[in-house]
């Protein structure tokens, strides 16, 4: 374990980010911060705010900058991200979001974005697939269900569909994907601060690929 550090996890819906930046806040001894479960946590509380963003979450639209980009500061101030660093997921998504992350963050900003790519065939089977647990936030799908489909096996909560998982929210928030958040690879490629990795293939595979490349940018661990 390397403790501390500013990452950002890019990729498409479904390409295993949510997954995967659980285990490197674990790994790095970071907050994850993930917009869509700071968001979901909002819809559950039933709250006015939730109640907004429900509206873009469920069509499969972007919920809008300004509210994302205050909520995201507001999280980054507290002690926690400000003193040991972060795991964003699903921030930045645009470029105006990037250039706010800028402006939050004191210099020298992000450390490293990792672009976690998956051709967009495999996303939809798996998206088309995806069930989640209410409570903790555990992916399943329906070729790995937990042992009883319904109910979560790490906490016992109720596991579904996510409101956003039907197949004319998937086109949609695809299409953003590739419309808004595509262009921040190039973006921070140009600020020499993406690294890419293959995010086909087993779970723990792909994690020991990601701290593999994370330290060796970040020129950390054995093989800098
Ligand atoms: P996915 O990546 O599969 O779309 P997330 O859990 O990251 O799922 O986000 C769920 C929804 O929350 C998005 O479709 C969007 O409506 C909203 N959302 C999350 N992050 C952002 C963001 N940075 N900007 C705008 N909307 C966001």
């Amino acid at each position: 374990m390397v403790p501390g550090t500013r990452l950002v996890i890019l990729g498409k819906q479904g390409a295993g980010k949510g997954t995967q930046a659980v285990r490197l806040h674990r790994h790095y001894a970071v907050p994850h911060i993930s917009t869509g479960d700071m968001f979901r946590a909002a819809v559950r509380s039933e709250s006015e705010f939730g109640a907004k963003a429900r509206k873009y979450m469920e069509a499969g639209d972007l919920v809008p900058d300004d509210v994302v980009i205050g909520m995201v500061q507001e999280r980054l101030t507290l002690d926690d991200a400000r003193l040991r660093g972060f795991v964003l997921d699903g921030f930045p998504r645009t470029v105006h979001q990037a250039e706010a992350l800028d402006e939050i963050l004191p210099e020298p900003g992000v450390e490293l974005v990792v672009d976690l790519e998956v051709p967009t065939d495999v996303v939809l089977k798996r998206l088309a697939s995806r069930r989640v647990c209410v409570e903790c936030g555990t992916n399943y799908s329906l070729e790995k269900p937990p042992s009883d489909p319904e109910v979560c096996d790490v906490c016992g909560g109720k596991v579904v569909q996510r409101a956003d998982d039907t197949e004319s929210a998937i086109r949609r928030r695809l299409e953003l994907y590739e419309e808004q958040t595509a262009p921040l690879i190039a973006w921070y490629m140009k600020r020499d601060k993406l690294v890419t990795v293959d995010g086909i293939g087993d779970p723990d595979k792909v994690t020991t690929r990601l701290i593999r490349a994370i330290d060796r940018r970040l020129g950390r661990g054995g093989d800098a």
